[in-house]
């Protein structure tokens, strides 16, 4: 669509756009100076303001709150260029803030807009004119937005544990995968503790399973709690759990597990008014280039692990590697 227009024939131009004020779409015609020539009903209807009052005003100075130079950067192109511009809702999410009065889009904070300049030429052929054109993408915004939000909970979901929140199987040993793929580049320590609860049938056994999940989930908490973020606690079993200590040599290491034991001993688990008492068997085994897969890592801390069963629970042991 190529429209003509001249600075006397402005008036007679609006009532050419008579088609485009019936549109959905916002309308503002500029001259080179940056004056308002034209704003049509959309943008009177959303921003409260007429075009008798904003006629012939400078756009810039009726509104601060657009950033000008970078406008006026984008404004001066398609006048050299003759040539469209667009910015885009994803860019900056709206040209002027306006309310969004979608019913079906109720909770959008704002109109979202895609933004089109267009080169208006005088008959003459001289571009004196810029056509700024604002579509209301508030509904496509929205959808896309609510969109990404579920595909980011959708994964969250499909890397994590229901019952404890913590990282499921799967996921967590594909962390310390990672991790160990990571110490063959750079030989930072990294500590792994494989953790079993103690008797834990007998927890099942006397309180139910209500109780025993009670039991896992708060062992969770306090899992988490006793770790960095940069730590990685999964759960990798039934009354089975995982962490990986990023940074921490088996020494480091062994601190996080006294800090964690302390926290069981002095634990009662109050269900249903019956209290519930329980321990940990652990396992830690630190990361080694004798390794060849992580696999081989987990064994090693599992073989740890059941040697503080045989040796009677309630402890930790300690396997490395020979180097
Ligand atoms: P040990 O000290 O040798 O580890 O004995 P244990 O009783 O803890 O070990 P065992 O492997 O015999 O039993 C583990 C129990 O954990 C059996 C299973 O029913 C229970 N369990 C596994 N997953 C869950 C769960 O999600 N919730 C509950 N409540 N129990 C679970
Ligand atoms: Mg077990
Ligand atoms: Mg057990």
């Amino acid at each position: 669509m190529s429209i003509t227009i001249s600075d006397t024939s402005i008036d007679e131009f609006h009532l050419q756009l008579g088609l485009l004020q019936t549109l959905d779409v916002g309308l503002i015609i500029l001259d080179q100076t940056y004056h308002i020539n034209l704003w049509n009903t959309f943008m009177e209807n959303h921003s409260g303001l007429l075009h008798t009052q904003l006629y012939k005003k400078n756009l810039f100075e009726r509104f601060p709150e657009l950033s000008e130079s970078w406008l006026k950067h984008k404004i001066d192109a398609v006048f050299l260029l003759n040539n469209r511009s667009f910015i885009t809702w994803e860019q900056k999410p709206y040209f002027l803030k306006f309310k969004s009065y979608r019913p079906l889009t109720s909770d959008a904070p704002y109109m979202y807009q895609n933004v089109t300049l267009i080169p208006l030429s005088s008959p003459s052929g001289k571009i004196e004119h810029v056509g700024i054109l604002i579509y209301d993408v508030t509904d496509a915004a929205m959808g896309r937005q609510a969109l990404e939000a579920a595909n980011i909970k959708l994964k969250l979901q499909s890397q994590t544990d229901q019952l404890t929140g913590l990282y499921n199987r799967g996921f967590w040993e594909s962390c310390l995968q990672q991790e160990f793929d990571r110490f063959a580049r750079t030989p930072l320590p990294s500590s792994l503790v494989m953790i079993d609860i103690d008797h834990f049938k007998k927890v099942n056994d006397t309180y139910g399973h209500p109780g025993g999940d009670e039991v896992l989930r708060q062992l969770a908490t306090i899992l988490t709690e006793v770790t960095r973020t940069t730590d990685r606690v999964g759960r990798y079993g039934g009354e089975e759990f995982g962490i990986l200590l990023v940074g921490s040599d088996a020494y480091q290491a062994q601190s996080v597990i006294t800090r964690l034991q302390q926290r069981v001993d002095s634990l009662t688990v109050n269900h249903y008014n019956h209290d519930i008492r329980f321990t940990l068997s652990m396992g830690l085994t630190e990361i080694s280039h004798t390794f060849n897969s992580h696999e081989q890592w987990i064994h090693m801390a599992d073989q740890a692990l059941y040697q503080s069963k045989q040796n009677g629970r309630n402890q930790v042991t300690i396997i490395n590697a020979e180097e």
